[in-house]
C-alpha cells in the first residue's frame, strides 16, 4: 500500500521532547518493517530510524536513551523535532485518526464480533441503564443506517441505551435533516460522539427502487415485475429514491441484457457507491469537520450477519483493519 511519508532527514525527537507520547522502540527493524508498523498502528503519527547508534537525554525508560543502529521508535501526537544526525524522521501524511476515534470504533467493533459470534450482552439494556440516562446522554458514536428491519444498529453492534445516536432512513443517505440531526448531536453532546457511521447494506431495497426508476432497462426482469406489483409511489416515496439516483449513474451495467448476478453484482456496488458518497459529503460538512468527528462507512452482509468497513482515503494509504481490535 502506498503511502506518502514526509521525511525529515537527520532528526529525532529528543531533549525538550514530549516522550510522554512515546509508543515503543523495536530493535533491528527494516524501514520497510517499520514503516509497516506505523501503518498498521492508527495511534502512530511518526517514527525515527536510527542509521547510527546514539544516546539521547531524556527518556531513560528507553534503557536509558540508548539507541542503536536499526532501531525504529514509535510515537503519537504532533512531532517534535531535534537535530540528530544519526537519525531520519518519518511522518504519516494523513490526518491521524483522535484517540477518542479510534477508542470509539474500537467499542463498536467489539460489539458486532460479539453480536456475530452470538455472544451479546445486552449491556445498558434493563431499567438501571434507563435511569442512568434519563437526564444526560453520551453517545459514542452516530450512526446513519437504512431503516431496513434487519439492520438494527443497536443489534449488530451489542449497544444498550444511550450509546448509539442513530438516524435512520431507506437508503442511507444525508438529506438536509439527516444531516442537522447529525450536526446536533457532534455540537451539543459533551464528549461529542467521536464516530459517524453511514452503515448500507446488501440487497438495500431503496437502491433497488432507484435502479428500477432511473436505469430498469438493466434491471432482471423479475424485479421489475415483483417491484410493479405494489402500489404506485407516493410523491414523498419517489423524492426519496430521486435522491439515490447517483448511486445508479455511477454503477453503469458493463453489458446488457445484465445477467442475474452480473445485476446483482451492480446493485452492490450501487450500495458502496451510495456510502461512500455520503461518508464524502458528511466528511465535508463544516461542523462535523470543526468537531473533528471521524466519518467511515460500514456495509452490512444479510446473509452472512458480517460487516465490511471502508475509508474512502484507504487507497491513500490508511488501512480501516489497522483501527480494529485484532483479537
Ligand atoms: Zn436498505
Amino acid at each position: 500500500m502506498d503511502m506518502d511519508w514526509i521525511i525529515t532527514p537527520n532528526v529525532a525527537q529528543y531533549k525538550k521532547a514530549d516522550w510522554k507520547n512515546f509508543v515503543k522502540k523495536v530493535p533491528n527493524c527494516t524501514l520497510e518493517q517499520a514503516k509497516q508498523i506505523a501503518l498498521d498502528d492508527p495511534l502512530i503519527t511518526f517514527f525515527f530510524f536510527c542509521n547510527e547508534g546514539m544516546v539521547l537525554e531524556g527518556p531513560v525508560f528507553v534503557e536509558h536513551g540508548a539507541f542503536k543502529p536499526d532501531d525504529a521508535v514509535f510515537f503519537s501526537g504532533e512531532p517534535w523535532y531535534g537535530s540528530a544526525p544519526q537519525c531520519d524522521s518519518y511522518r504519516k501524511s494523513e490526518e491521524p485518526l483522535s484517540h477518542d476515534a479510534y477508542t470509539a470504533l474500537q467499542e463498536l467493533t467489539k460489539g458486532y464480533q460479539r453480536y456475530h459470534s452470538g455472544n451479546m450482552t445486552h449491556l445498558n439494556t434493563g431499567h438501571d441503564a434507563m435511569q442512568k440516562v434519563a437526564l444526560h446522554q453520551t453517545p459514542k458514536a452516530c450512526i446513519l443506517c437504512c431503516s431496513d428491519s434487519r439492520v438494527p444498529p443497536e443489534i449488530i453492534f451489542d449497544q444498550g441505551l444511550g450509546d448509539l445516536f442513530v438516524v435512520r432512513v431507506a437508503g442511507n443517505f444525508a438529506d438536509e435533516d439527516d444531516t442537522a440531526s447529525l450536526e446536533y448531536a457532534v455540537q451539543h453532546f459533551d464528549p461529542a460522539p467521536a464516530i459517524i457511521v453511514v452503515m448500507g447494506h446488501e440487497r438495500c431495497g431503496a437502491i433497488q427502487a432507484a435502479a428500477i426508476s432511473f436505469d430498469e432497462a438493466s434491471v432482471c426482469q423479475k424485479d421489475v415485475e415483483d417491484f410493479k406489483k405494489h402500489p404506485k409511489a407516493s410523491d414523498n416515496l419517489n423524492n426519496l429514491v430521486r435522491q439515490l439516483k447517483p448511486a445508479i449513474e455511477n454503477t453503469k451495467p458493463t453489458f446488457q441484457p445484465e445477467t442475474d448476478e452480473k445485476y446483482k453484482q451492480r446493485l452492490d456496488e450501487a450500495v458502496r457507491f451510495n456510502i461512500i458518497a455520503n461518508v464524502n459529503s458528511l466528511r465535508d460538512n463544516e461542523v462535523i469537520r470543526e468537531q473533528k468527528t471521524f466519518v467511515i462507512g460500514a456495509r452490512y452482509d444479510l446473509d452472512l450477519g458480517e460487516i465490511e468497513w471502508f475509508d474512502p482515503l484507504a487507497d491513500q494509504g490508511r488501512w480501516i483493519h489497522a483501527y480494529l481490535p485484532t483479537e
